[in-house]
């Protein structure tokens, strides 16, 4: 594992994930720092992980060789801006601010830096994350070996040749358990309208989602599509049920839905 200093300015949800599986998986915790404005969170992190906390963003980022900025993007500008007067040119930044270009993170800290951007998600919170991870050519193997770490801990991560794909990385990634959430919802709710218990529609309708996931994960030889036909026999109930998804038109409205959620992204940015 490659380790280094590293200090994490905000220590809200995505921080606690990713802190979590670090020391999880054995990265040390006295090299790890965080900071946030209230008490409360850094306590909970001090308290769980043994990590170090604070509340000045200037000194623990001029004493950690890797940043990461994990705070909402709206105070993005303003928390940069207040580590300009830092000598940051060994340092590697790393962000997980969702919309903002790689661009703009020089000009806030008005000097060259060395940056990686990634989108991480939600999973990531219970160690199934799914992280993209954009850095340009003049990022050494060494701060990309660190950033997988880091990333890693949450989760799986995928290289982006060109930041543009991070947009795609959110449609598919980012957002996308949302959607996954969305259509166990619908089935649950079915479900009820069937006489079913909510907690008993809820069971089986969360089991088969991760039973189709793992199958999915664990017979990369098969096709999705191929493992999908092995369900439906020709005439049978769950061949009227796909069916019936198709004809609705769900595979045109996945695909407008990711569509739209890029194009959201390239707004955002
Ligand atoms: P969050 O829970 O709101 O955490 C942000 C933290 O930043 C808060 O604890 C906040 O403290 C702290 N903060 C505010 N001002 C600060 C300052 N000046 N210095 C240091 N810390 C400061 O948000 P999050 O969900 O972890 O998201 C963090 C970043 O991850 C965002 O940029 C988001 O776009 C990105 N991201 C999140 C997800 C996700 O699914 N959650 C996915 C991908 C990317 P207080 O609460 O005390 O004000």
């Amino acid at each position: 594992m490659t380790q280094a200093k590293v200090c994490f300015i905000g220590a809200g949800n995505m921080t606690r994930s990713i802190i979590s599986g670090l020391v999880t998986h054995g990265y040390p915790s006295d090299l790890i720092h965080a900071t946030n404005p209230s008490k409360g969170k850094l306590d909970a992190l001090q308290q769980d992980f043994a990590i170090e906390v604070s509340h000045d963003n200037h000194a623990a980022a001029k004493a950690a060789e890797v940043i990461v900025l994990s705070v909402k993007p709206q105070l993005m500008a303003s928390v940069c801006e207040d580590l300009s007067s830092l000598d940051l040119a060994d340092k590697l930044i790393i962000t997980i601010a969702a919309g903002i270009p790689a661009s703009r993170y020089p000009v806030y800290f008005n000097q060259p830096i060395k940056l990686i951007r990634t989108m991480p998600n939600t999973p990531t919170q219970i160690g199934y994350g799914m992280t993209g991870i954009y850095a340009d050519d003049s990022i050494s193997a060494e701060h990309k070996a660190i950033c997988e770490t880091l990333m890693q801990s949450g989760g799986k991560v995928v290289w982006v040749d060109k930041e543009a794909e991070l947009d795609q990385v959110i449609a598919l990634a980012g957002s996308s358990p949302a959607y996954f959430y969305l259509f166990i919802e619908s089935m649950i709710a079915s479900g009820v309208n069937m006489g079913m218990a909510e907690d008993k529609a809820r069971l089986l309708a969360e089991q088969a989602a991760l039973g189709a996931a793992q199958m999915v994960i664990q017979n990369q030889q098969l096709s999705v599509t191929e493992l999908r036909q092995n369900v439906m026999s020709k005439g049978g109930t769950t061949a009227r049920a796909v069916e019936t998804l198709q004809q609705g038109g769900l595979v045109e409205l996945v695909d407008q839905a990711m569509t739209n959620c890029v194009a959201r992204a390239q707004e955002m940015a």
